[in-house]
Order: C-alpha cells, then sequence, then structure tokens
C-alpha cells in the first residue's frame, strides 16, 4: 500500500472511524470499573462502622447479643467456630480481646478515633462483670434435701468445655409422644437421613414399647419428657417431679435398655405451673446430673398452627438462630406437623443445614439461658 494511494485513504478512513466509535465504549467501560470499585469501598467502609457501632453497644451492655444479633456480628468478625464457642463459653476475656483488638484496627483504618477507646474500655467492664456467675458457680454445691429420693438417679454430666456447641447446627425435637404419628416422622426422618430427639410421654404398652424400641433402633434419642404430663401434678413439688420423672426414666429403660441423661419440662423450663417450684427443682436435676432442653424455635404445631404457617416460619426462624432447637410434636392433636415436615426438610437440607440429635453434651438450649 502506497502513502496516497486510495487503498491508504481507505485504510485510513477506517481507523479514524474506529476510533470514533470505539474509544468512548472503552472509555466508559473504564469508568464503570473504576465506579463500581471505588462503591465497594464505600460500602465495605460502612459495613465497619455498623459493626463497629455494635460492638460498642454489645460490650458496653446497652445492647444484648441477641441470638441474630449475635450470629450477624461475631459471624461477620472474622472470628473462627472455635473463637466463637470459645467467647460464648468464657466470653468477655479471651475472645472479647481479640474482637476488641480487631474492631480497634479497623477503627484505625477508617481513620475512626473517636471510637478507638470505648470497646477497650468496655471490654475490661465487661470481664469484671463476669466475675460474677463464676463466684456463684462454686458456691452452689448444696448438699441436697432431695439426695434420698432415688438416689441412683444421677448421671455424670460433661464439663463445661466439652459440650457441644456447633454453628448452624438444627436439632429437631418432637414431644409427647409416641403417637399414631410416630412411625410416619419416623420415616421422613430417615428419607432425609436426619437424627432427632423424641422427649416421650410413654406408657408401659406394648404399642408405646414397640415404637420407643423403633425410634431407639432408627439410632434417634430418645429424652424424658413426662410419664403423666399433669402440669398441676409434676409441678406440685420436687418430689412429684421426681417421681414422675422416675416413672418415665424408667420405661424408656425397660422398653429400649436406654439410660437417658436428658430431659424436657412440660411446658418448658419456664410456665404458668411451676413459678414456685422451678428453681428446687432445676437445682436437684442439675445436681443428679441430668440436663434439659428449652427450644428457640417453636413450630407452634400445639398453638394449631397450619400448614402453610408452619412451611413458611419453621425455616425462617431457624435463619434468626446461631443453633436451632425446635419444638414440634408427636401427637394426634398435632397432624399438621406429619403433614408438613417432609417439605420442611425438604427446604432446610436444600439451605445446607445441620442436623444433630441432642445427646448429653450438647450444649443446652435454656428459656434461662444459654440461649443459643
Ligand atoms: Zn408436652
Amino acid at each position: 500500500m502506497q502513502f496516497g494511494s486510495v487503498a491508504f485513504f481507505k485504510m485510513l478512513i477506517k481507523i479514524v472511524l474506529s476510533i470514533i466509535f470505539f474509544l468512548p465504549l472503552v472509555l466508559c467501560i473504564v469508568f464503570a470499573v473504576l465506579l463500581w470499585n471505588s462503591n465497594a469501598e464505600v460500602n465495605e467502609l460502612k459495613k465497619d462502622n455498623e459493626r463497629l457501632e455494635y460492638y460498642s453497644l454489645i460490650l458496653s451492655g446497652e445492647r444484648e447479643p441477641t441470638v441474630s444479633g449475635f450470629y450477624d456480628i461475631y459471624a461477620r468478625s472474622g472470628l473462627s467456630d472455635e473463637e466463637l464457642i470459645e467467647y460464648v463459653l468464657h466470653g468477655k476475656d479471651g475472645a472479647a480481646q481479640e474482637v476488641s483488638d480487631d474492631a480497634v484496627d479497623t477503627a484505625t483504618s477508617a481513620a475512626l478515633t473517636s471510637d478507638v477507646s470505648q470497646p477497650e474500655q468496655q471490654t475490661e467492664d465487661n470481664s469484671s462483670a463476669s466475675d460474677e456467675p463464676d463466684a456463684l458457680q462454686t458456691d452452689t454445691e448444696p448438699v441436697s434435701q432431695y439426695a434420698g429420693i432415688y438416689p441412683e438417679m444421677t448421671v455424670t454430666p460433661p464439663s463445661e468445655d466439652d459440650y457441644v456447641r456447633e454453628l448452624g447446627t438444627v436439632y429437631l425435637t418432637f414431644d409427647d409422644g409416641p403417637s399414631d404419628n410416630t412411625y410416619s416422622i419416623l420415616s421422613y426422618l430417615e428419607q432425609y437421613n436426619i437424627k432427632a430427639t423424641f422427649f416421650v410421654v410413654p406408657t408401659r404398652t406394648e404399642s408405646c414399647y414397640a415404637k420407643l424400641r423403633a425410634i431407639a433402633e432408627a439410632g434417634h434419642s430418645i429424652g424424658v419428657h413426662s410419664a403423666s404430663h399433669v402440669y398441676d401434678d409434676i409441678y406440685s413439688s420436687v418430689e412429684a417431679f421426681l417421681e414422675d420423672f422416675h416413672d418415665a426414666w424408667d420405661i424408656i429403660y425397660d422398653a429400649t435398655g436406654i439410660k437417658t441423661e436428658i430431659f424436657r419440662f412440660p411446658g418448658g423450663s419456664v410456665n404458668d405451673f411451676n413459678a414456685d417450684t422451678r428453681d428446687y427443682i432445676i437445682q436437684e436435676m442439675t445436681r443428679r446430673g441430668f440436663r434439659f432442653f428449652d427450644w428457640n424455635v417453636d413450630s407452634n404445631d400445639a398453638g394449631g398452627a397450619n400448614w402453610t404457617e408452619m412451611y413458611n416460619s419453621i425455616p425462617a426462624d431457624i435463619a434468626e438462630n446461631y443453633r436451632s432447637v425446635v419444638l414440634m410434636h408427636d401427637s394426634a392433636s398435632t397432624p399438621n406437623t406429619v403433614l408438613v415436615l417432609g417439605d420442611v426438610l425438604h427446604v432446610l437440607t436444600n439451605e445446607g443445614y445441620k442436623f444433630d440429635k441432642i445427646n448429653n453434651d450438647t450444649l443446652p438450649v435454656q428459656f434461662t439461658g444459654p440461649f443459643a
């Protein structure tokens, strides 16, 4: 191609045209990318600020670390599962220091000098507050006036450090069974390869024994709920509670050979019937080594929730928790539980939750705390 030839000018025109069309396009893309990056940076800074604010509220005690709040903040804080557990069990001294260090680093990088001093001071406040429960615990080793009742009914609980507490674990629990629904519940659990926990109200009948054995053989946990489930009776005194507990425990043992070490109070540990006896019963059962489990997700099946309500609420409530103990019923009066169970399990397994049965080394969820 010669300089000044027709071909040369054709090529020149092509080059000029392509520059006119493509240069603005390239510039647009470059600016878009730059804008995107700076937005991401701004968002990251905003998140850091929210996090700092949240930390300082929790550390100062102005805000309780609720179950979902705990998850939001501490899970986002970059602490590992072990460090989170460390924080919950021993709190304050170990992990909290890291949290505040982390906050300080973030604050420095975000140039928020005024917030730096706050978390540090409040960490100290918290650690001094945490000495009180420790002192209480060492004081409560009483010689029980109930020690003579069923003296053999004791178990060795794990030490606090050995409790299992895993992020995202779902513990399904079925109260009041066995019932006509037991086999259906077992079949759904088997279909999804899930182990669950049955807090039973057992009777000395052949059909009850068969169902208890089916639950045990499928590898689920069995805990005591009650023999009578009559609130007025079992909560009338510590003695009455122990007798009812022993009846239920003994039927479970007779049917399955399992010496269960876990239980659930009828109506939960805090209810309208046990205001006067609750503390004494809990103290005595704790002395005996048994652990009770309340719940932090209520399917509300016993309250008459229908299919749609449970299908929506159970996964939504589980999503709010660090880990979940879900209350459901294995009872003729709660047929909707069986109707919705398969669909709920389908949703939960798709969302990737881990399931486990409750054992004596599972860190309890109790209305009086720990909450998750
Ligand atoms: Zn019940």
